[in-house]
């Protein structure tokens, strides 16, 4: 019905505003249970129970509260229950799901290691963690069926050698990805490095920072490759020259994936240096006073940024947090895709590094063992961690690059890998994470098998992205094939699957893939479909035509 110029016009009462929790508006009361449990005490201090109640103690004797709620500050979760099917993983209660051992992340802030912390790293796999170790893609290692009671002991090993596991989880600031090549790279802008320390010193562990409306992912890279996948970050800080000021950093805010996938916005700020700890700073502060803490599924400083607009998020920090004004600055080209720095390259001091690809991030607390003697062998004592689950050896003098390449591909770790080796990641899946409902590591290892038998030509990188639910560890909505783990229909039966996400890209062409309704695969027809699409793309490319376009 339309209403006419003598019908009584009921003015439109503005809709109340449903609070989105947030501190600075004055929500102070949490609004679910996970803000309440960070209330209520601050998760830091569950370590102090660990050691003195929880590992002498047992399983058992854990609050639930600290169990499923302040662990992950420390880097702990339970993990999957062996043997449970992905069918039940959205039906079960988490008393059901979990083993009473535990997942426990090492955070490896800038991905910068030396051959003792490595060698740390391989003995509490071997002695705690029945030999894993797994590279995530934020340079992180991550260990499974490890045991509360052996908390204390991993926790000295790792702190003698300047190693934590703070922060590694959690309602805070993760792990800082930093290029793999800082300080080495010939071609590199500037070295972000002491932008990583200084912020792992001063904010990592304070109480400023350890309640955040949920996760906080920082990336700090002064290469022109985008190695740290910036546009997918909370706050991405990545080397720019400034036509005035030289070089520093153009600063991203709120990039993201998970269900709601969002590329980072530039803020149209140059930032030196020096600067990053304190526009860092502001930036989560922006984040823990006016982040959406009501529901969960909005918390991610993304939804804030969508809503604000990079314009109104810059004024709020300039204005209420840094107390100043930023310097414009101009856009940091992208690369056509982030580099991984696998292969042999020349550092800026006549030296060379060597990266290789550990097949989807998997190797063993055996293979570090030996990986560090092979690196101490051949003169370096410098190893690095990639964003793309790759590793580095640094400081190879040139007659020892051969020799090293050899007997690093006696580990399986291959300086000059398959195509598909190089491209391919996975997610933790159902092995051990108790979100997924599918495989994902052996079945990537299996896959990679299997294309490097069927098309072994590959001349392209085609990356291959599995994840073992809708949450997107591995990054699936900006791969060129994106698989998302799910159960699917066959011959009437509901057998493990994927969605296909095809077309997705990082760097100059960065979007997310197409999710096609019909594009869902059987896990046992992986194979043929990836064949099938790679193949067709083959035949048919005009020259230089890329797979996502
Ligand atoms: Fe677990 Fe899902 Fe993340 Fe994979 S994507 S590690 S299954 S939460």
């Amino acid at each position: 019905m339309t209403a006419t110029t003598d019908a009584p016009v009921r003015a439109a009462r503005p809709r109340r505003k449903k609070g989105e929790g947030q501190w600075a508006l004055g929500y102070r009361e949490p609004l679910n249970g996970n803000e309440q449990i960070k209330k209520d005490d601050d998760a830091l201090n569950v370590r102090a129970r660990i050691e003195t109640i929880y590992a002498h103690r047992g399983f058992d004797s854990i609050d639930k509260q600290d169990l499923r709620g302040r662990f992950r500050w420390w880097g702990l979760y339970t993990q999957r229950k062996p043997g449970i099917d992905g069918g039940k993983t959205a039906t079960l209660e988490p008393e059901e799901l979990e083993d009473s051992y535990f997942m426990l992340r090492v955070r490896i802030d800038g991905g910068q290691l030396t051959v003792a912390q490595l060698r740390t790293i391989a003995e509490i796999s071997t002695e705690f963690g029945r030999d894993t170790a797994d590279l995530t893609d934020r340079q992180n290692v991550q260990y499974h069926w490890i045991r509360v009671e052996d908390m204390p002991e991993i926790w000295s090993r790792l702190e003698a050698v300047g190693l934590s596991t703070q922060e590694a989880c959690g309602d805070c600031p993760r792990v800082i990805l930093g290029s793999p090549v800082a300080g080495i790279a010939e071609d590199e802008i500037l070295d972000g490095t002491w932008a990583v320390e200084e912020i792992e010193r001063t904010y990592i562990g304070s109480p400023a920072f350890s309640n955040l409306p949920r996760k906080f992912k920082t990336a700090i890279s002064g290469h022109p490759s985008h190695d740290v996948v910036p546009q997918i970050n909370d706050i991405a800080f990545t080397g720019v020259v400034h036509p005035d000021h030289g070089p520093g950093f153009d600063l991203l805010v709120g990039g993201g994936l998970s269900t709601n996938p969002m590329l980072a916005k530039r803020l149209g700020a140059w930032v030196p240096l020096e600067e990053v700890p304190e526009v860092w700073a502001g930036i989560a502060g922006v984040f823990r006073d006016y982040g959406y803490r009501r529901l969960r599924t909005r918390a991610r400083i993304k939804f804030l940024i969508a809503d604000w607009g990079p314009e109104k998020f810059r004024d709020v920090l300039e204005n209420e947090y840094l107390k100043r004004k930023l310097v414009d600055g101009p856009e940091a080209p992208a690369p056509a895709t982030p580099g991984d720095h696998v292969g042999v390259h020349r550092q800026n001091d006549g030296r060379y590094y060597v990266g290789v690809a550990p097949t989807v991030g998997r190797v063993t607390g055996t293979i570090l063992s030996r990986l560090a003697d092979v690196v101490e062998a051949h003169g370096s004592d410098r190893i690095r961690t990639t964003a793309q689950q790759k590793l580095l050896v640094l400081d190879v003098e040139q007659e020892q690059v051969e020799p090293l390449v050899a007997a690093l591909a006696e580990l399986g770790l291959e300086a000059r890998p398959s195509a598909w080796r190089q491209n391919t990641m996975a997610c933790t899946g159902i092995e051990f994470c108790k979100l997924a409902i599918v495989d994902t590591k052996d079945r990537a290892q299996w896959l990679i098998a299997e294309m490097e038998r069927r098309i072994p030509e590959l001349d392209v990188p085609i990356t291959v992205n599995l994840n073992g639910c809708p949450n997107s560890c591995a990054r699936i909505q900006v791969a060129d094939i994106g698989l998302k783990g799910q159960l699917v229909t066959h011959e009437g039966e509901q057998v493990e699957g994927f969605q296909v996400h095809l077309g997705g890209a990082l760097g100059l062409t960065a979007g997310f893939g197409r999710k096609l309704r019909a594009h869902k695969v059987t896990a046992a027809g992986l194979a043929d479909y990836v064949e099938g699409i790679v193949r067709t793309y083959l035949d048919q490319r005009a020259d230089g035509e890329t797979f996502a376009a």
